[in-house]
């Protein structure tokens, strides 16, 4: 049986569908709330999932993401999981993170959390730690339709939002994020799913599409051009025209995000399961330039196509260990998408005097030196990207006298993956690469095995279901 809630809401307009489960008190008391925090517009827009119709269970979620929702909500306020690992569970698929949008400032979520910190400026928000899970709890954005929350945004004339603090209520916030599949919030402890946006119907036809004008969108946050594609190639969904056309046309405006920034993007887009089909929609869209110019400009030069095979197939690697969960390197994956650089900067400057693994420092160094045009790489991370393209020279040599004191080396075992992926199916690499392999096992029986990395989180049980 169907109940409708419209009577309790003013204005009577909102139909909302629930089932006979939904129906106790504490759904009618929620839904109250929710009718009195929206604004009028969205009430008519709001549709409401009942369990039947979106398919989750609470236990999707895990039990520190609903411990954050509960705290939340017993201390008084309002609470939901969203983003991603709503979007993730309603297709079926494994959520990378669970992050939490609620009404508490973060000031307020600090004082209900032990272990809370509160992070950004241009966007503040809390972390959450609980157990080995980290949660990002969100206030509720969009309050900037008023002159108080205007003070606490930041704009150029352009329209790119530079900072985003002005809190606002839950249909504002769900106006404000990119796509409507992004848009959708699961309260688990009433088992709904609110969607302001239209994201379930696009969610169910695998569409995706930018909630508002997509040229203002791309405008206000150029990251957002990234994210289309990163979430275009995961989730294998189409892009909606309206936005895939203005790509090319507003890829340079990427140039305007901080290098810190980029370098985050950057490995999200390499560590995403699917960065392979990331890079081939990134070169038809002229967006890789925008991360890398250089290994972009090589590529289209590229006749035999020898660079765009070794990177494909260190991707397709890449992807294959996200998908099994195991460790991955963000310095490792800036080795591979510069490692092209570096061997046009080493076929440049021709025969020289200088020793192959001196040549890899020289040339390395300019690499990097290219990179930090766009993308600032930590230095922590440079610093593992120098040693893996330093040790080539080593590897590609075999073993010699006393491997195992090269194999006991820090690095090792990222620079022996990355001569891995050089070296093709026959020739002298894979040679020296076999070699390394069986030296491992002489020296270090089992290490050339990979374990997965713990997974905190609860695997979904069940069949893959589209929403
Ligand atoms: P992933 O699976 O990669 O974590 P995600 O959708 O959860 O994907 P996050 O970067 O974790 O992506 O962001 C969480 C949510 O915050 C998004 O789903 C979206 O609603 C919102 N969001 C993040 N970045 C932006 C942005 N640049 N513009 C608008 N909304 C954003
Ligand atoms: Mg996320």
């Amino acid at each position: 049986m169907q109940w409708s809630i419209s009577a309790l809401l003013p204005g009577g307009r909102m139909k909302i569908r629930l089932n006979a489960a939904a129906r106790d008190s504490m759904a009618r008391n929620l839904l109250t709330r929710i009718s009195k925090a929206v604004h009028k517009r969205s009430r008519k827009k709001l549709r409401v999932y009942s369990a039947e119709e979106h398919g989750l269970n609470p236990d999707d979620v895990t039990s520190a993401a609903r411990h954050v929702v509960k705290t939340l909500v017993d201390g008084g306020y309002d609470a939901y999981i969203v983003g991603g690992g709503v979007r993730d569970l309603m297709l079926g698929l494994h959520p990378k993170d669970f992050d939490v949008a609620t009404n508490a400032h973060p000031e307020q979520v600090r004082q209900l959390f032990d272990r809370c910190r509160i992070i950004g400026r241009r966007f503040r928000l809390a972390h959450v730690y609980s157990g080995r899970e980290r949660i990002e709890v969100a206030t509720f954005r969009g309050g900037h339709q008023t002159r108080a929350g205007r003070e606490h945004l930041a704009m150029t004339l352009g329209g790119r939002i530079l900072r985003d603090n002005a809190y606002g209520p839950i249909d504002r916030d769900a106006e404000r994020r990119d796509f409507t599949i992004n848009s959708l919030f699961y309260d688990p402890l009433h088992n709904i799913v609110l969607d302001f946006v239209g994201g379930v119907p696009d969610l169910r036809q695998g569409r995706l599409r930018m909630i508002g004008k997509p040229v203002v969108r791309f405008r206000e946050d150029p990251v957002r051009l990234l994210r289309v594609l990163r979430f275009a190639a995961k989730l294998k969904f189409t892009i909606d025209p309206a936005m895939e056309q203005l790509i090319p046309e507003l890829a340079p405006s990427l140039q305007n995000i901080s290098p810190a920034r980029m370098f985050d993007e950057g490995v999200k887009l390499m560590h995403s399961s699917a960065a392979d089909d990331t890079l081939t929609l990134m070169r038809s869209k002229e967006l890789l330039g925008q991360l890398f110019p250089y290994t972009d400009q090589i590529l289209k030069q590229d006749k035999n196509s020898q660079h765009l095979e070794f990177l494909r197939r260190a991707l397709r690697n890449t992807d294959q260990r996200a998908r099994e969960g195991k460790s991955l390197s963000p310095a490792f994956a800036y080795a591979v998408m510069m490692w092209p650089d570096v061997c046009q900067i080493m076929k440049a400057r021709g025969s020289h005097r200088l020793e192959r693994q001196d040549a890899l420092i020289v040339c390395g160094e300019k690499a990097l030196e290219h990179q930090a045009e766009t993308i600032q790489i930590p230095h922590r991370h440079a610093q593992m990207i120098r040693e893996i393209w330093r040790r080539q020279a080593q590897l590609e040599a075999g073993p010699r006298r006393h491997p195992e004191r090269v194999i006991s080396r820090g690095y090792f075992r990222a620079a022996y993956d990355f001569l891995g992926l050089r070296a093709n199916s026959k020739g002298p690499l894979q040679e020296a690469f076999q070699a390394w392999t069986q030296a491992q096992e002489q020296y270090r029986p089992g290490s050339t095995e990979d374990s997965p990395r713990p997974r905190s989180r609860r695997r979904r049980r069940g069949r893959r279901r589209r929403a």
